[in-house]
């Protein structure tokens, strides 16, 4: 069990490693790995209806999880985000985080964290915080049980909010996140805020990405946030927060409600310059940014059992590609989406 809330920032172990710089200087130093495809909800704008999933023997094996996660703890990486797919519905998912402690005890990672819908989180709260995670993100992009039914496709409102109630009694800070969806919940926005910030919830709004192919057109829901800030604003005092975590989100203070609000605007380039992260899929690919195709196939050293090295170097050599801003665009003209893989292979 973890007693400390968080473990120092920096060790000896630590400042004597190299840290990961891309080739325009950005150091990276955060992690998302997506640990499954698979998920017990679709949520229209993320999934079709009928998923075809990977075969299982194509991703990842818990051990092939840890040992990636451990390389990037090693080369610098000091915030690892899990996420899928659901990664909740994973098998023994509690045994990766179990082993992702030792990294928050040696203090060589600062943060282990989750995104997550909620939906088994009620099972799975007190064992997360024993193993170190602080800070969870659920996603719940309505309060109308019908409404979280239908876009969803199947998902449970009910079962969602006892899981935020009981992670929160388990010490766990929870950050709400809510993609923007036009015509679906446009009008219920400053309704899920009020509700999250009373419960002393942050939130944080995203914009629709154009990434895999899902059942219609994603741009019959997408909603331009800066005109959902100007809405928030008639009614309340926003200031802006000098935030910048090194990704998409900019931040801001409500005075009426006492919360903070996130913007995640993705399309925009305003975040490349300053971005620190990148992604590895649950199939052990890693993608050097969320808006590019290029990748670098970390499995196969994985499956052929590379050295350390080799695997570090596999790791440096992806890194050298990164590239210096995404290029994805959402417009009517497009046959497709921007980005063929899905969010849920990606991770969010
Ligand atoms: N299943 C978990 C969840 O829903 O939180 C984790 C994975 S999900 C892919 C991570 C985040 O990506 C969620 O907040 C979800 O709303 C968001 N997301 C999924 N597809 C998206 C898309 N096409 N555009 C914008 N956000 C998306
Ligand atoms: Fe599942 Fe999350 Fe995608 Fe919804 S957004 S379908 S919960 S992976």
């Amino acid at each position: 069990m973890l007693d400390r809330p968080h473990p120092p920032s920096h060790d000896l172990k630590t400042a004597s490693r190299a840290p990961l710089t891309d080739p325009f200087g950005r150091s990276i130093s955060y992690l998302r790995i997506s640990v499954t495809d698979r998920c017990d909800f679709r949520c229209s704008y993320c999934m079709s209806e009928h998923m075809t999933f990977l075969p299982k023997p194509e991703v990842l094996s818990l051990e092939e999880l840890d040992r990636l996660c451990t390389a990037f703890v090693r080369k610098g990486v000091r915030k690892i985000r899990i996420t899928g797919g659901e990664p909740l519905v994973r098998r023994d998912i509690t045994s990766l985080f179990a082993k992702l402690s030792r990294h928050l005890e040696s203090g060589e990672l600062e943060e282990l964290t989750l995104t997550t819908n909620g939906s088994q989180l009620a099972r799975f709260a007190d064992d997360l915080y024993a193993h170190g995670v602080r800070r969870i993100n659920v996603s719940l992009d309505t309060l109308d049980p019908q409404k979280f039914k239908s876009l969803t496709r199947r998902g449970d409102l009910e079962k969602v909010l006892h899981g935020i109630e009981t992670a929160r009694r388990a010490g766990h800070h929870i950050k709400i996140n809510t993609v923007a969806l036009k015509g679906l919940n446009e009008d219920e926005i400053p309704h899920i805020i009020e509700w999250a910030h009373d419960k002393g919830m942050d939130l944080t709004l995203i914009e629709t990405m154009p990434l895999g192919e899902v059942d219609g057109d994603r741009m019959d829901h997408y909603l331009p946030l800066p005109g959902i800030r100007d809405r928030l604003e008639e009614r309340w005092t926003l200031s802006d927060l000098d935030l910048n975590t090194g990704g998409p989100a900019r931040y801001a203070d409500i005075s009426e409600t006492g919360g903070r609000i996130g913007f995640i605007t993705p399309l925009s380039h305003n975040f490349c310059a300053s971005c620190n992260r990148v992604r590895v899929t649950c199939t052990g690919r890693i993608y050097m940014c969320l808006g590019q195709e290029a990748f670098v196939d970390l499995k196969e050293p994985l499956r052929q059992g590379a050295s350390d090295a080799a695997l570090n170097t596999a790791i440096e050599r992806a890194i050298g590609r990164k590239p210096e801003a995404h290029d994805f665009t959402i417009e009517k003209r497009r046959a497709g989406p921007a980005v063929s893989r899905h969010m849920s292979v990606t991770g969010g």
